[in-house]
């Protein structure tokens, strides 16, 4: 029989209103069990595994990351697959770090919640939680269907690294701006082969460390020296940098000093762009070749969160810096295009 791992971190899914102050908060899984009666009839062997304390998503932290990969990768070989219910506002965070996390999967890790809590007569949470274990159970030739880590989200499968919170009201809360989905469930769950990683060739590994001491620098027309110098100038590791359309910026020489300095000084400076879709091309234009020349590294079509884990990720393999650039530019988990 198929066995699946449930591990419950919190989240809208299974929360209640606090009878004070009637604000949403998260509760234990046997009122989810309750209200889901269907999973005792799905043919699977499931087992759950609950945090504790569980938790609104918006207090997620690398910690926590560690402790889902830890329990992944040491009840690997006792389950088909895992299904990882979270939250929705850090999700995309979390299924980012997880892709990076756990090298050569060979299995699902399908992460779901919902928009509205499981109780709830119109509840979302049913459909996503019974279609991710369906997903989460698929094989072909005796292998998984899915050797990924995704996002299963109103009827559509995302990869993780690739997926955003995008709207935090519509059922449709999530989306792959850059990369296709990869199934659809209709009357039919549809998987698109093409866009599927393949089974990896080695073994499993588990990487639990992350370095948290990047900085975040958003572009805007007008943004003044200070403002960029308290991050240029602080003692963060990396930059990520949110520029305009296909990656550019200011050329004002006060913004230009201040990035050439903070590389000159060890940072790593990542280029990614605001806007939700297509990719930097460092270069293009005039407004983005001084920060080639300088060294700003491209983050291509990478989604904020892919950038951030990756980076957090890569800081704490112990790399020299030419090392962590060079695997910046790379598709490591099938994370960005290389254009
Ligand atoms: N604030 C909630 C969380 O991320 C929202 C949700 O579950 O969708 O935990």
């Amino acid at each position: 029989m198929t066995k699946i791992l449930i591990i419950y971190t919190g989240g809208t899914i299974g929360m209640v209103n606090d009878a004070d102050t009637g604000a949403l908060i998260p509760f234990n899984f046997k009122q989810i069990q309750q209200n889901v009666p269907e999973l005792a009839r799905l043919n699977y062997n499931l087992e759950v595994y609950s945090f504790d304390p569980i938790m609104d998503s918006s207090n997620m932290h690398p910690d926590i990351w560690a402790e889902m990969a830890q329990l992944i990768f040491t009840r690997y070989d006792e389950f088909d697959g895992f299904v990882i219910l979270h939250g929705s506002d850090t999700m995309a965070f979390t299924a980012s770090a997880l892709s990076f996390m756990l090298q050569n999967l060979s299995k699902p890790v399908i992460l779901t919640g919902s928009q509205l809590p499981i109780g709830e007569i119109r509840t979302d949470a049913k459909e996503n939680l019974i279609t991710a274990l369906e997903i989460a159970a698929t094989k072909e030739n005796g292998k998984a269907k899915i050797p990924e880590v995704c996002i299963y989200f109103d009827s559509q499968l995302f990869r993780g690294n690739r997926s955003i919170k995008y709207n935090s009201e519509k059922f449709e809360a999530f989306r792959s701006p850059n990369y296709p989905v990869l199934a659809e469930a209709g009357v039919h769950l549809t998987f698109f082969n093409n866009y599927i990683l393949p089974q990896p060739e080695k073994e499993l590994q588990v990487l639990l460390d992350f370095n948290s001491n990047i900085g975040v620098l958003k572009m805007y027309p007008g943004i003044s020296e200070q403002a960029v110098m308290a991050i240029t100038h602080s003692s963060v590791d990396a930059i990520v940098l949110e520029t305009f359309g296909s990656g550019n910026t200011t050329t004002a020489e006060w913004f230009i000093a201040c990035l050439q300095e903070a590389i000159t000084k060890g940072k790593i400076i990542v280029d990614i762009s605001q806007c939700q879709r297509g990719s930097v091309e460092l270069g293009k234009y005039e407004t983005s070749k001084k920060l080639q020349e300088m060294g700003v590294i491209s983050g291509y079509d990478m989604t904020f969160e892919a950038t951030v884990t990756k980076l957090m990720y890569l800081l704490a393999q112990g790399h020299g810096k030419d090392e962590v650039i060079k695997l910046m530019e790379q598709s490591l988990r099938g994370e960005l295009t290389l254009s």
